[in-house]
């Protein structure tokens, strides 16, 4: 039987195996903030605070930015909200930020390799966001960290902000977590190291299996041409869930992937347990959630992995429709 939406917004987003599933949303602007409330969901997972950036004739100041991420945490009213700084480049340009003439983008000067090479620029929205988040959460995420030292670097300008805050007498954050976008698999090699440094992982779907496959996600001739159910993208994920668990780091899925009920069933079964999607996404995601046994579906789905199949697609069909 299908619940009505209102129905299903009020139920609490647990597997048949009594798994709590945290479902967040993906949002960009101040105006999508009663999405939270709309679907049900537990709080932002991803702000890409680029939105809001791109939208401006002119670089938002420290008072205009710091305005809006207080207006961001206003209406979020208590739930959790995550800050991503700057993605620009790539294929994201502003219009007051001349784009750099590069042959691959997608491999150039975009994300927080800008933001670590204009240091002002991040800093003044470090600045924004410590000052917004005055006696409230703040949690923050850098994107396309590919080296450790990345991190440490833009923890580093954070730290400084938070010091310089609070020499200013403003009141600090009544907590601070930081994390990653996990998007390069270049960290795969550096866990131990990240592992020990973050509050968080958050896996950029998206992007990771751009890196991944060296398929560029915007051209459609190669963009769908590996799968993210195939054995290979799923490996990945798999290693990472157990080295977040081992190392009890929150992992979260905040890429596309995270926003279909198949894929998202897939996460589930690799132990991930915090989704954040698509406002759209949050129903149809909960109405799955609610269905499967995510021990059944990690049970199917492990022995698949060194299997030699492009897609693991049809098989985790099958598997829904025999269980869901
Ligand atoms: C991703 O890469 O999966 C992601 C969530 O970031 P964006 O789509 O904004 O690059
Ligand atoms: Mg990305």
């Amino acid at each position: 039987r299908r619940l009505s939406y209102q129905a299903m917004r009020d139920l609490p987003a647990v597997t048949r195996d009594a798994e709590p599933i945290q479902l967040c949303i993906n949002a960009g602007l101040v105006i999508e903030m009663p999405q939270i409330a709309d679907t049900g969901a537990e709080g932002i997972g991803l702000f890409r605070t680029e939105i809001p950036f791109m939208v401006r004739a002119t670089y938002p100041d420290v008072a205009a930015q710091t305005a809006l991420y207080s207006e961001v945490l206003e209406q979020a009213n208590g739930a959790p909200v995550t800050f991503r700084t700057l993605d620009v480049g790539g294929d994201k340009t502003l219009p007051y930020f001349p784009a750099a003439d590069e042959e691959n983008p997608a491999l150039g000067w975009r994300a927080i390799r800008i933001g670590l090479d204009r240091p002002a620029m991040l800093r003044i929205q470090l600045r924004a966001l410590v000052r917004a988040a005055a006696g409230r959460d703040l949690r923050v995420k850098f994107p396309l960290i590919a080296e450790v030292a990345e991190f440490d670097d833009a923890r580093r300008l954070l730290d400084r902000e938070l010091a310089r805050a609070a020499k200013e007498g403003i009141a600090p954050p009544s907590s601070v977590k930081v994390g990653v976008m996990f998007e390069v698999p270049s960290l795969l090699w550096q866990l131990d190291a990240l592992l020990k440094s973050v509050d968080f992982v958050s896996v950029g779907s998206n992007d990771l299996a751009q890196y991944l496959f060296a398929a560029d996600r915007n051209n459609p001739r190669v963009g769908s041409r590996y799968d993210p159910l195939s054995p290979a993208f799923l490996t990945v994920l798999d290693r990472l869930a157990e080295r977040c668990r081992a190392a009890r780091v929150p992992l979260s899925i905040c890429g596309e992937m995270a926003s279909r009920p198949l894929e998202a069933m897939a996460l589930l079964g690799l132990g991930v347990r915090i989704l954040s999607m698509t406002p759209r996404a949050v129903g149809p995601i909960k109405a799955m959630v609610r269905s499967i046994d995510s021990r059944q579906v990690g049970e199917f789905l492990k022995p698949l992995l060194s299997g030699r199949e492009r897609s693991l697609r049809p098989k985790l069909r099958a598997f829904a429709r025999d269980h869901g």
